[in-house]
């Protein structure tokens, strides 16, 4: 049998269907502010420039394709996390975040949606399912989480979490809908950095939200056309364009980070490393339940904050924050205050041929021994 993936993939590449002799093979990039307007509004496909463009359907058209569901777009991830906090949220309800995944969101809600009476808790993703879900009105998901690549059960925390009453998000920006499909899993809504793999090449910032239930996601494209959060027409013209080679950049990535991973695992420079598609990684099990690819980031642990240092000077891994990029790139995630040991670096294995990655970080490594 075909891998739905696979499939998704070829109707992405083929998603430009109907063309007229001359027509572009890509999608053209158009800047209007304003459409040609006679009459009543309502029957023209496109009005005004904050609440349609032709170049983002283009990207949100390969967006749905990926994900089996409708997708707004957002001229980042956070702009798409802030999309969902504001749209479902009201007075008065409680949130449950991860304390272990991406900061931002949780300061988003302690700085702006506390004041406004939305109170939050946070839990770690790797006992996510302790203490249940009573109370909440929206569950926030971070598998694996960010940076310390923890797993929880998507469908098990769905399950119990709309017992309870709540609706949950996951933020699935790690794996990407070609790593991981929490809709399938029984999320109601989906966020995703297209910063990261799907644009790819570390020169854009775009965000999605992908939902199958009719009102959230009406009520996020609200937000976005009224909040006046909206990508740029370029932005999304250049997703698009990485969404078609995603697939084989992130199969590279995935291929890299196993056999970086069980290289570094062994390797005496190292404390310890973590990464779910490793046999004896605690959140092997999982992983193997619910990811399609275990991705391309891998938690390394050196002895210190100066081994780490060294390892990452590395000439073929970039010193940067992000990830998911075709240039491999680390950082130590202390530098920003995550709470993680000082020598633990954050790898986002890129697109370069295994052993000349595998090479260069050897000699890094050896320094270090
Ligand atoms: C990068 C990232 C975001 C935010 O994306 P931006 O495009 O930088 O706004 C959100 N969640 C996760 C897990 C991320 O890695």
């Amino acid at each position: 049998m075909t891998d739905p993936n696979d499939i998704r993939i070829a109707k992405l590449l083929h998603a430009r269907a109907d063309l007229a002799p001359g027509d572009p093979i890509a999608p053209p990039i158009v800047l209007a502010s304003s459409y040609h307007l006679p009459g009543l509004p309502a029957e023209a496909p496109f009005q005004y420039g904050r609440f349609h463009n032709p170049s983002w359907d283009a990207v949100e058209h390969a967006l749905a394709l990926l994900e089996d569901a409708p997708v707004v777009g957002f001229p980042s991830g956070m702009a798409a996390i802030a999309a969902v906090l504001y749209s479902t949220l009201r007075s008065g309800d409680r949130i449950l975040l991860p304390s272990d995944g991406y900061y931002t969101t949780r300061a988003l809600s302690e700085r702006f949606l506390g004041p406004l009476g939305v109170a939050f808790d946070t839990r770690a993703t790797a006992n996510f399912l302790d203490g249940g879900f009573a109370g909440y009105r929206l569950v926030w998901i971070e598998t694996p989480s960010n940076p310390g690549l923890d797993v929880c059960d998507i469908a098990a925390v769905c399950a119990a979490a709309h017992a309870a009453g709540a609706i949950v998000c996951v933020d699935n920006t790690t794996l990407t809908p070609l790593g991981q499909r929490p809709l399938d899993l029984g999320a109601d809504l989906v966020v995703a950095a297209d910063t990261k793999a799907p644009a790819g090449h570390s020169d854009v910032l775009f965000g999605h939200v992908a939902s199958r239930d009719e009102k959230l996601l009406a009520a996020v494209r609200d937000w976005r056309k009224f909040g006046g959060a909206i990508p740029g027409p370029f932005e999304a013209w250049l997703v698009h364009r990485g969404l078609e080679t995603l697939e084989l950049r992130f199969a590279r990535q995935c291929d890299n980070a196993l056999a970086i991973a069980q290289r570094l695992a062994v390797h005496k420079a190292t404390v310890s490393v973590r990464y779910p598609g490793l046999g004896n990684d605690p959140s092997h099990g999982l992983a193997r339940k619910q990811m399609q690819r275990f991705g391309g980031l891998v938690g390394v642990t050196f002895a210190d904050a100066a081994s780490a240092e060294s390892f990452i000077a590395c000439p073929f891994i970039r010193p940067s924050t992000s990830f998911g990029g075709v240039h491999t790139s680390a950082e130590r995630r202390a530098r920003w205050g995550d709470a993680v040991a000082p020598g633990y670096v954050r790898l986002s294995v890129g697109c370069e041929p295994l052993e000349a990655l595998w090479a260069a970080m050897d000699e890094s490594l050896a320094r270090l021994a």
